[in-house]
This record gives C-alpha cells, sequence and structure tokens, in this order.
C-alpha cells in the first residue's frame, strides 16, 4: 500500500529522518515506535506533503505521490489523525466531522457524508451523544475519538494515526486499540505512531524501531514484542522481566 524508499527530511540544515525505507501492508496495522523525536512525526508528515523538504520516494499502491499538495494526499486515500487531536474547539462534533469530508463535498457527495456521519456515531457512539455540542468541551478521549472519525469522514484507505494514546487513562487506549482493530477487519490500512511502544506493538502486525531519524529494528509485532533490546529500551523493565520469566 505504502512504500518509503532512502527517505531524508530536512528541518533547514537539520536532517531530522536520515534515510529510511519502509513498505506497510495492505489491511495491516503498521506500528513506528521510538522515544522523542525520533522522526515519527516528521515521516508522517513527509508522508501527507505537510514537508516542503524531503528527498527520497513516497509511493502509494505503486504511484508516486512525491509533490502533491496535503489535499491531493487527503484525495488519493491517505487520511492524518494529527498528534494533539488538532480538533476545531468552537466547532460542533458535527460540524468537525463535516470538515473531514470537506474534498468528498466537491463531488457533491453530499448524501453519502451524511450517510458517513451516521456510521461515524456507530462506530463511537458518544459523538451522538455529544452531536450539537462544541468539540471543545469534550473530554481528551473523546477528543481523540472525534479526531479518528474526522479522519475517517475523508473515506481514507490508508490512515495515518499520530500518538493516539497521548495523555489518554489505559482503559480509553485500549477502547481505541480496539476500534483500530474493527477499522483493520473492515479493511483499511492503518499505520500507527506511538510512544506507547507496548500498546502500538499489541495492535500492529509489523513494526518499525525508530532512533534519531533511523530505522533500528524492524519485524513483526509479536517478535518485537519478544525481542531482548526492544523490551529494555521501549517496555520498562518489569514487563522485560515478566517476559523472561517466561
Ligand atoms: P515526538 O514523539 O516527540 O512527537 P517524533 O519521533 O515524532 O517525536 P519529530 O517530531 O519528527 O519526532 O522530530 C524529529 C526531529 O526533528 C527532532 O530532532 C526535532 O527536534 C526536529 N524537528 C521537528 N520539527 C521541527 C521543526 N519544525 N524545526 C526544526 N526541527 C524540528
Amino acid at each position: 500500500m505504502l512504500r518509503i524508499r532512502n527517505l531524508k527530511c530536512f528541518y533547514g540544515r537539520i536532517m531530522a529522518i536520515k534515510g529510511i525505507s519502509l513498505s506497510v501492508a495492505a489491511g495491516e496495522i503498521t506500528c513506528l515506535i521510538g522515544a522523542n523525536g525520533s522522526g515519527k512525526s516528521t515521516l508522517l508528515s513527509a508522508v501527507c506533503g505537510l514537508l516542503p523538504d524531503w528527498t527520497g520516494e513516497i509511493e502509494l499502491e505503486g504511484q508516486s505521490i512525491k509533490g502533491l499538495e496535503p489535499p491531493a494526499v487527503v484525495r488519493r486515500g491517505i487520511s492524518l489523525v494529527p498528534e494533539g487531536r488538532l480538533i476545531f474547539p468552537p466547532l460542533s462534533v458535527m460540524d468537525n466531522l463535516k470538515l473531514g469530508a470537506y474534498t468528498r463535498y466537491k463531488k457533491r457527495a453530499a448524501n453519502a457524508v451524511e450517510a458517513d456521519l451516521e456510521s461515524m456515531m456507530s462506530l463511537f457512539p458518544i459523538l451522538r451523544e455529544r452531536f450539537r455540542q462544541p468539540a471543545g468541551t469534550l473530554s481528551g478521549g473523546e477528543q481523540q475519538m472525534l479526531a479518528i472519525a474526522r479522519a475517517l469522514m475523508a473515506r481514507p484507505r490508508l490512515l495515518l494515526l499520530d500518538e493516539p494514546s497521548m495523555g489518554l487513562a489505559p482503559m480509553i487506549v485500549e477502547k481505541i486499540m480496539e476500534v483500530l482493530e474493527v477499522l483493520r477487519s473492515g479493511g483499511l490500512t492503518i499505520v500507527l505512531v506511538e510512544q506507547n511502544a507496548l500498546a502500538a506493538l499489541e495492535a500492529a502486525d509489523r513494526g518499525y524501531v525508530l532512533e534519531t531519524g533511523a530505522v533500528v529494528l524492524q519485524g513483526a509485532a509479536d517478535e518485537l514484542l519478544a525481542d531482548k533490546d526492544v523490551k529494555r529500551a521501549y517496555l520498562g523493565k518489569d514487563y522485560g522481566d515478566f517476559y523472561d520469566a517466561g
């Protein structure tokens, strides 16, 4: 679905991504894990057309998306759930959702958009209860659900999520990971960027570990979960001991 080759990303003279290659298989959840500043968000920005300065190649289903503006990337089938949610606080839940579909209104798809609003409220029943409420009055977990639903309103084939678990209670994180599983079962391809390595690897099929702008480890998610270095560096000592004890 997505292939990245030798990606190098620049902020002025700083190279934040130093030659990453990776691929995302259709119908799978692929996670990118790594510490603060390892380049996860930068990589997503490059894919979405939000980063002006990068070299290498990014292909969606075999077609280059290099040089496309963000709306064109969305039209090609890629949707981003940004870090920190970035919902529009004064607008209602309904209007936030409709904005997620703005590229489709141009195609006179208003009826389909209405139907998708209904699907989003079935997927996240809390959004039905909050439908006419300003989005800024929602709890953190509800705002994250809204951000995911807004991204889905574009009808993506590839959904990118940037740290959806950030600042949320474990129970809410679990709920969000369950929703990702439901979406994957429906055929959606997902890239999940997370500092919460445990939640991400448990949800994912494959994973990449990033350190200072480079991939240092990759593999099946269950293999990474069992990897000694991953356990030590990203899953915490106790979790490692638990596994070592069998
Ligand atoms: P986090 O988990 O904190 O979001 P990340 O893995 O997503 O981290 P990035 O935000 O992609 O990492 O940052 C990668 C590197 O690029 C870091 O060294 C960061 O300081 C740098 N960087 C990010 N944004 C900019 C910017 N706008 N200008 C200059 N440097 C930047």
